[in-house]
């Protein structure tokens, strides 16, 4: 492979900045510009050692003084020759350091292009390089946790763990199959649907955390409702704690969504603002009612302020009504620096969590807080703490896709077992699931799969 060079640490001003370059010319290109006192040439130096050098262009020019190590393949982060260049954090300098290097035939790496190579030199399975853009993009620190878990191995572990109970059973299926008069004895029937069971439940457990996991990775979309004046604006940026949206008392003035996001503890919220439910003739309104009504439908939480200044209404009972059952819902009682009429024991007829609170002063909004973490336990948590368990959520609809397809196929192949179906057909389902399996690890993933995958990478990772 050809040799590729990126600034590692984005075009940013900051104290340092690196300049990675990996392939098979990465020492001899490095070595035309870095001059050390303690070596000949960059050839000699030891591995994952740092030299305290110049860095010089074609011209002699100095560019930088700077470090340098090196590291050999197969030892390195890209499982090739790689030479690392830590100077001083101007993008001019880096972008003088990298010209130099590509005037002695390096290329400009592509995005996620090291990450790759990683992947392709078997430096790290698939799940472990999606951990690496995951890691970097992550927004709290138990997305980071679970994300570096995974880099750790954890979801590659357990598919090898699956992978390598289908082949043994394969195995044995292929020499039914090739000596048809040897029928499956029923104690090894039993023993196969038996171990295919347990990798059902693996899977099973593997799947049902991608929900946990895609709250952890993209926070739990959080929508505030309630009839015009009730104070959601208000309610919004208190728990910004600053002012994003405008607060009027002026009915409707929200008229488009506003998203923000806003940790409570260890859960992510995406917070969205909408125009308010208010049956309305103005086009515009009308049209902001329409995304709140959307923004409803894709929920994870909904929060429905009510003005506890007055009783309820038969707009609050609409706005309730609006709610799908299943989205997590709590009602805020807001205004409770005012006299509160508002009776909340409807609430409790209608088992919907609630709490009082004021927008305006803060006052109570604490409880909200506390509802919050008491609906979503496992988010409040956060992943499992310790090296063998951190990592085990999917938070990658890839992953979880190739996952249910495995799971599928294992089903499919616990029934015909069960219905002593001829070898080859149980067969045909195992290696279904395999290939889901292989997959997710990278085992038997295609190209096109690969590089959409990269591509989600930036430039020098
Ligand atoms: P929205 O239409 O539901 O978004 O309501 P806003 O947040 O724009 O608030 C409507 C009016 O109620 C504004 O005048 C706010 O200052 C006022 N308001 C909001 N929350 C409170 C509160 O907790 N206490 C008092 N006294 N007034 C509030």
């Amino acid at each position: 492979m050809d040799t590729i060079a990126a600034i590692a640490t984005g075009g940013v001003v900051s104290a340092v900045g690196i300049v990675r370059v990996s392939g098979s010319e990465a020492l001899t290109a490095s070595d035309n510009f870095f001059q050390t006192d303690v070596l000949g040439t960059l050839t000699d130096a030891v591995s994952k050692k740092m030299y305290y050098g110049e860095f010089r262009n074609n011209n002699n020019d100095l560019l930088d003084i700077c470090l340098c190590s090196v590291s050999r393949a197969p030892h390195s982060y890209t499982g090739e020759d790689t030479v690392e260049f830590f100077c001083h954090g101007s993008p001019v300098v880096l972008s003088a350091v990298l010209d130099a290097l590509f005037s002695e035939g390096v290329r400009q790496a592509l995005p996620g292009e090291f990450t790759k190579r990683a992947f392709l030199n078997g430096r790290m399975d698939l799940t472990q390089a999606e951990a690496v853009i995951d890691l970097i993009e992550s927004e709290t620190i138990g997305a980071a946790q679970n994300a570096v878990g995974q880099l750790h191995g954890a979801i590659g572990v357990k598919m090898d763990s699956v992978y390598n109970r289908l082949i043994d059973i394969t195995a044995h299926f292929h020499a039914v199959i090739d000596y048809p008069d040897e029928d499956i004895d029923e104690f090894k029937s039993d023993n196969y649907i038996n171990t295919l069971q347990s990798i059902s439940d693996d899977l099973l457990r593997l799947l049902e955390s991608h929900d946990r996991g895609k709250i952890l990775r993209n926070g739990i979309p959080t929508v505030i409702i309630g009839r015009p004046n009730t104070g959601k604006s208000s309610l919004l940026n208190a728990m910004l704690g600053y002012d994003r949206a405008i607060v009027t008392d002026i009915a409707g003035t929200t008229r488009d969504t506003v998203e923000e996001k806003v940790m409570i503890g260890n859960i992510l919220l995406r917070l969205i603002d909408t125009a308010g439910l208010r049956k309305t003739d103005d086009s515009i309104e009308s049209l902001g009612v329409e995304r709140t009504l959307a923004a409803i439908s894709g929920a994870g939480l909904v929060i429905i302020v009510f003005d506890g200044t007055e009783p309820l209404k038969s707009e609050d009972y609409d706005v309730l009504r609006s709610i799908p059952p299943d989205v997590p819902k709590i009602a805020v009682v807001n205004k409770s620096d005012l006299n509160i009429v508002l009776d909340s024991s409807e609430f409790n007829d209608l088992n919907l969590k609630y709490c009082t609170l004021s927008a305006l002063s803060g006052e109570g909004l604490n409880t909200l807080d506390d509802e919050i973490r008491k609906l979503f336990p496992d988010q409040a948590a956060g992943p499992a703490h310790g090296q063998s368990l951190q990592g085990e959520w999917i938070t990658n609809s890839r992953q979880a896709e190739a996952v249910s397809r495995a799971l599928f196929n294992i089903k499919a192949a616990i029934s015909s077992l069960t219905a002593a179906v001829t070898p080859d057909a149980v067969l045909t389902d195992i290696e279904a699931a395999m290939i889901a399996i292989g997959e997710i690890t990278g085992k038997t993933v295609r190209e096109d799969i690969i590089s959409g995958i990269f591509d989600r990478f930036c430039v020098g990772k």
